[in-house]
């Protein structure tokens, strides 16, 4: 059967495993190893130059996750890292040089920011910030030096989608490369390779893991980049654990069916959000009236459980009061997870190109697989605790 015609339902199911050998096991063990043994000088030789020749270059378990995630979103291969942020930040090195340019969205994540501001900086990379709604519009900003441009889409904290085809068409057209944070897309829910990317980059860490228990990251590229790439990768000496991979690996077959309750219960809680006195308005794609909603319904398949919420005016005390009382929502920065969380952010902090214009505090939720009941009544008594707070 051609993989192609294969739902990622059933390649989340089949690919990175093992088939074929009698008494092989479902999923693949967990290779613990730093050094590989070859039966003799010919077979060493054999292998010397490829990537298969010590622990640090990957193990069965690693490649195993690696194709299983290349294949689910159409890249020619995955290289995997010890973070999210050692992905981005590996992609950026690998492709830029003294004396390029930069273009990046205004609503990057923002460790990602602070890499291009003082590590790019200083090795003469230049980084200009535009508006993630910029669309075609990018071509002014383009100059004959700019290598790269990087897209987040939507944005984590604020949730802008953009217009990935239009300025992966304009990119490509002056000779730039595109560059993607994927990682609330998911390699479900975006098909980044379809829509004009060349290197698409997740924080595994969130959905692909899913159990917030093990910090990864993965560089997805097309056949044309995966050398220089993967060249880079290998020189950094970047490796993730066995053990790592496996978590990774059993996270990421139940991904497609952990993201469709995300994303019913995201749903449920965000229509339920904006009917509160206190919402000024939802920042969740999926929602029929949020922004960019046309755009999310025509580029990506789904949705995850991470969304924002922007507040009317009111006291930043009365917000303490909601947050800190939640029982079920915890507070932390990551998302993903098959637990709920709620935060308290401030964009404003993180812009440069854009004006964040907002009457009142944001807050970004991720919705859990708990019951979204449940999840409505912890968040009905934190409205309580808003309110008498304001009296
Ligand atoms: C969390 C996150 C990252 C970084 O991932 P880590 O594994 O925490 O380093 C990168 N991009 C986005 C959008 C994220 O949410």
């Amino acid at each position: 059967m051609d993989d192609r015609k294969l739902h990622p339902e059933t390649l989340l199911a089949h690919e990175g495993r093992e088939r074929g050998r009698i008494g092989g096991t479902v999923n693949t063990p967990v290779y613990r190893a730093s050094t590989l043994l070859f039966p003799s000088v010919e077979s060493l030789q054999a292998q010397n130059g490829t990537l298969n020749t010590y622990g640090r270059h990957g193990n069965p378990t690693t490649r195993s996750l690696e194709s299983a995630l290349a294949e689910l979103e159409g890249a020619y291969g995955a290289m995997l890292t010890p973070s999210g942020l050692s992905a981005l930040t590996t992609a950026l090195l690998a492709t830029l040089k003294p004396g390029d340019h930069l273009l990046m969205t205004d609503s990057v994540y923002d460790p990602t920011r602070a890499f291009c501001d003082e590590t790019l900086k200083r090795f003469g990379i230049e980084t200009s910030y535009y508006d993630p709604l910029i669309g075609e519009g990018i071509a002014a900003l383009i100059r004959p030096n700019t290598r790269v441009v990087f897209l987040e889409s939507p944005g984590s904290l604020t949730f802008e989608v953009q217009d990935v085809p239009a300025i992966a068409a304009v990119a490509h057209a002056h000779g730039a490369l595109v560059m993607l944070d994927n990682t609330w897309g998911t390699p479900v829910h975006f098909p980044s390779f379809k829509h004009g990317v060349d290197i698409s980059i997740h924080a595994a860490t969130k959905y692909i893991v899913g159990h917030s228990d093990v910090l990864m990251g993965v560089i997805l590229t097309t056949e044309a980049l995966f050398p220089q790439v993967r060249g880079f990768y290998k020189q950094l000496g970047l490796s993730v654990s066995a053990d790592d991979a496996y978590l990774a690996l059993r996270g990421l077959r139940t991904l497609s069916t952990r993201l469709e309750r995300h994303q019913r219960n995201a749903e449920k809680i965000a229509q339920w959000l904006a009917e509160q006195p206190e919402v000024e308005r939802i920042l969740y794609p999926a929602l029929p009236d949020a922004p960019g909603h046309a755009q999310w319904k025509r580029d990506f398949s789904g949705a995850c459980g991470l969304f924002g919420v922007v507040f009317k005016a009111l006291p930043e005390q009365a917000m303490r009061a909601m947050l800190d009382g939640m029982q079920l929502f915890g507070m932390g920065f990551s998302w993903g997870g098959f637990e709920s969380l709620i935060l308290l952010t401030n964009p404003s902090a993180h812009r440069s190109a854009t004006t964040w214009k907002a009457e009142g505090p944001l807050v970004r939720l991720h919705i859990g697989l708990e019951h979204p009941d449940d999840l409505i009544a912890d968040l009905e008594d934190g409205f309580r605790r808003l309110r008498a707070a304001c009296r």
